[in-house]
């Protein structure tokens, strides 16, 4: 069973919804690292969060989801790509004792200086475009709630969320209120008023638990029976991490000559492993030589053997 995001509408209203189910990706994640559950809750949660507000935006290119921490999380990072593409790591506080019932606010927010940022990095940048980045105050115990406030503000958007993750499943959905255009939804006879406050007070009965077993399509069914519901073509997350070793190289390159010199000094040559997939990345002296010489730093990043002509 492959991960899917459903997103649907409800007839002759101005409301719009999406559940979605990353459970697949979200498990690939933890084969690299085992997080504890606390930790592991809100970084599944974040993800799925990720991929509904991804498939809800019209933008090609990726979402970053960026918490740094000041308590036991240090950095959780989520990406979600315009194809639901998805990848996510944390890293945590050396000796970090956590507990189950440890707070929102506790992991990543101790001291109130933690800093939650929602980056819009576009597929296709010119020369010199910076990429959108928003900040989301860290003003709740729950992602579901941190994101609400911050669409509100930022898109004046009514948004309701319902995270849940475990160590097996993420799942999530969205209930968005259009902008009103004068009482007409878009099938363009009166729109259905009171459709947004029906549609919320479904979801609120939905719990964690009930969030967590149970496959989308049945949950739509389950809450909305008695409504007439517009379904999209499901689209499928997956997880997938766009490392490569010309991204690593390209970040050798950033640090500077003297810098990596001094490593290879150092080390002989340089390890790197990423943190979102765990793919081992080595670069020696010759790699790094050709790094720094050649023009194009394609060129530089072939790998050994292979000509470019
Ligand atoms: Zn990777």
């Amino acid at each position: 069973m492959s991960d899917t995001l459903q997103k649907f509408m409800f007839d002759n209203s101005l409301v719009r919804g999406e559940l979605v189910d990353i459970s697949e990706a979200w498990r690939q994640v933890q084969l690299l690292r085992a997080y504890p559950p606390a930790v592991s809750a809100m970084l599944g949660e974040m993800m799925a969060a990720a991929a509904l507000l991804s498939a809800n935006l019209k933008f090609n290119g990726t979402l970053i989801m960026q918490i740094h921490g000041d308590g036991p999380v240090k950095l959780m990072v989520v990406e979600c790509d315009a194809s639901l593409k998805l990848r996510a790591t944390a890293k945590l506080s050396e000796g970090a004792h956590i507990t189950d019932d440890i707070t929102l606010q506790q992991l990543v927010n101790q001291h109130g200086e933690g800093r939650f940022a929602i980056t819009l990095d576009p597929a296709d940048k010119v020369p010199g475009q910076q990429p959108y980045q928003g900040i989301v105050p860290l003003d709740g115990n729950s992602v579901a709630t941190l994101i609400e406030n911050y669409m509100m503000r930022s898109e004046q958007l009514d948004t309701k969320l319902w995270l849940a993750a475990d160590l097996q499943f993420a799942r999530g959905l969205l209930l968005q209120k259009l902008p009103d255009e004068g009482g007409k939804a878009v099938g363009g006879s009166e729109a259905d008023a009171d459709a947004w406050n029906r549609s919320v007070m479904l979801a609120e009965t939905l719990s964690r638990e009930e969030l967590l077993s149970t496959e989308i399509m049945t949950l739509l069914q389950r809450l909305y029976w008695e409504e007439t519901i517009r379904v999209f073509e499901p689209r499928h997350p997956a997880f997938h991490c766009s490392c490569s070793r010309e991204k690593v190289g390209n970040m050798l390159k950033m640090l500077g000559q003297e810098e990596i010199d001094d490593a290879l000094a150092d080390l002989g040559k340089l390890e790197i492993n990423c943190d979102f997939c765990g793919q081992h990345y080595t670069f020696d002296t010759v790699d790094c030589t050709q790094l720094f010489s050649t023009p194009t730093l394609s060129e530089a990043v072939q790998p050994p053997g292979s000509q470019q002509h």
